[in-house]
């Protein structure tokens, strides 16, 4: 069993995307605490990152906080935003750290990735590998972005209580998967 830290997307004055009413920011707790019930029930220690009310959002703080759990995996969980016809999940890594973590983090995702591209609608953009700040980090760690706000049909999917359910328990077995 591992410890694991989820890590919302967004949060005190900042919504993330906004698209058709919904606020990325909504989403992405509603699916963070899926995946730790999820992965609670699995026997997993886990915990998420609360962002304070009212101020703005501080990676920093996100990182600190990874810093202070010193978990097993890191998954940050957002929604994506572009033109109206984007669509699909992706996971991004962090190529930066040490390769020990890079390689970890890289089998995180893709355990992640595979479980989406079983479980869910939504097009496979595979891995990803950017220099994320939050993703900074000496431990597995990655960004799961679970599909586009943007796109109406794809929102509609994201955002069901259907969807937000699929979309939880892929990430969960998959962060499961990694660890087990
Ligand atoms: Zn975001």
């Amino acid at each position: 069993m591992g410890r694991v830290v989820l890590d919302p997307g967004h949060g005190g004055i900042d919504p993330g995307a906004v698209a058709g009413g919904v606020k990325e920011v909504d989403l992405c707790l509603s699916i963070t605490v899926k995946v730790e019930t999820v992965l609670m029930n699995m026997g997993h220690s886990v915990t998420h990152y609360v962002a304070p009310v009212g101020v703005p959002d501080s990676l920093a703080a996100r990182l600190a906080y990874a810093n202070k759990v010193k978990p097993d995996a890191f998954v940050s969980i957002h929604a994506n935003a572009g033109p109206p016809t984007g669509n699909g999940f992706e996971v991004i890594v962090n190529p930066s750290p040490t390769d020990l973590y890079v390689a970890k983090s890289r089998r995180l995702a893709d355990r992640i990735l595979a479980v989406l591209d079983n479980r869910t609608p939504g097009k496979n953009r595979g891995r990803k590998e950017m220099g994320l700040y939050v993703l900074n980090q000496k431990r597995p760690c990655c960004l799961v972005e679970v599909g586009f706000l943007t796109n109406k049909k794809e929102r509609g999917y994201i955002t069901s209580k259907e969807g937000k359910l699929a979309i939880a328990e892929a990430i969960a077995w998959g962060i499961n998967g990694f660890l087990s």
